[in-house]
């Protein structure tokens, strides 16, 4: 697993849960989506009614299911967790809506993976709070309507641009999450190093900080990995020099790139002179999926302008020569 990965691996899951922030003020940055949501999760509460249905999109690792949990949290509501793949049937989204009590929050993950079927079992209960259920097979079968309490769905997704028009038409509120600053990563990191109750000073916080490639999982990740560094090799504190050996160790550059990134970028540089080169022919040479080289490793790179989409192909840019101090070719 690449330490950079933005995606949660194995074990996290878990350790994540306890440094998870629990209200909006202590959830740092993303100040358009945290004043919105305090307007209408106040105006809620005053109106006694339940928070209308939020789609929040966003790359992994930004703080979706934090989010939700939050969310929860301020409306003093249950929250029951789950994910478009994870239902399969229409049956089982049935069961797990006629379980919710009054104002919970219905968060489901990875939305844009609901199937049809499941789909248009959600559109009544969006809309109306009601399901419609089918009992019995063939000619004797028939329609039922059932009322549903209110509740709230908190929609997460990675790609807004896949969900259906009519599911994302149904949510009242639609917040795009963005990639953390330094000053906000920075504050990220200090935090969850109070909450794991070791001592680290402002400029190792900043070093990883600059390294977390705009994303708080991967911050908290390099934290805990350079806590264990600072264990076995130091007293425990966590200070700039043992940092940065740390770091080095793992082969997380002063951008956050590692290997791979690496890899593409210099392979581009040296076999097609900077591009425009296509994608397929990408992954050929480095051995990796066009869709994993898309998904995965390309979107950070095309965030911080090393690489451009064109439509004839990835063009690697004067910046990506200059960190890598190689001249940049005359056309
Ligand atoms: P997503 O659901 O978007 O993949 P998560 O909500 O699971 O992301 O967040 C990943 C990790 O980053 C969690 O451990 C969480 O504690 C931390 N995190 C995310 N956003 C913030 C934030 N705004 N402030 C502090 N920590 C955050």
């Amino acid at each position: 697993d690449r330490v950079i990965s933005s995606e949660a691996q194995g074990h996290e899951e878990w350790e994540e849960r306890s440094l998870r922030p629990q209200t909006l003020s202590q959830y740092i940055g993303q100040k358009k989506v945290k004043d919105n949501l305090t307007v209408f999760i106040e105006a809620a509460k005053i109106r006694e009614e339940s928070l209308d249905h939020v789609l929040l999109y966003g790359p992994p690792g930004l703080g979706k299911t934090t989010l939700s949990m939050i969310i929860a949290n301020e409306m003093n509501v249950n929250l029951r967790t789950t994910s478009g793949p994870a239902i399969e049937r229409p049956g089982d989204l049935a069961a797990i809506l006629t379980a919710l009590e009054p104002g919970d929050v219905l968060f489901i993950d990875e939305i844009h993976r609901l199937n049809r079927a499941v789909e248009e079992v959600l559109y009544p209960a969006m809309e109306d709070f009601s399901l419609d259920i089918v009992i019995g097979k063939g000619p004797s079968a028939r329609s039922v309507r059932l009322d549903l309490p209110p509740f709230t769905l908190v929609g997460a997704t990675t790609r807004a641009g896949m969900l259906s028009a009519p599911l994302r038409d149904r949510f009242g509120v639609v917040s795009r999450l963005e990639y953390y600053t330094f000053d906000e990563l920075a504050e990220i990191v200090e935090r969850t190093a109070q909450v794991m109750e070791v001592e680290i000073d402002k400029k190792a916080a900043e070093e990883i900080a600059t390294r977390s490639r705009g994303t708080p999982r991967i911050a908290n990740r390099l934290l805990r990995r350079v806590r264990d560094f600072a264990q076995v090799r130091g007293d425990g504190d966590i200070r700039i020099a043992i940092t940065k050996e740390a770091l080095e160790l793992l082969q997380v550059d002063q951008l956050g790139l590692d290997e791979i990134d690496h890899k593409l970028i210099l392979n581009v540089i040296e076999k097609f002179r900077g591009g425009p080169v296509g994608l397929d022919t990408i992954a050929a040479t480095i051995g990796e999926e066009s869709h994993t080289i898309e998904d995965v490793y390309e979107p950070y790179l095309l965030q911080i302008g090393f690489l451009q989409r064109t439509p004839r192909g990835r063009i690697v840019t004067p910046q990506a020569y200059h960190h890598f101090q190689l001249e940049v070719p005359r056309s």
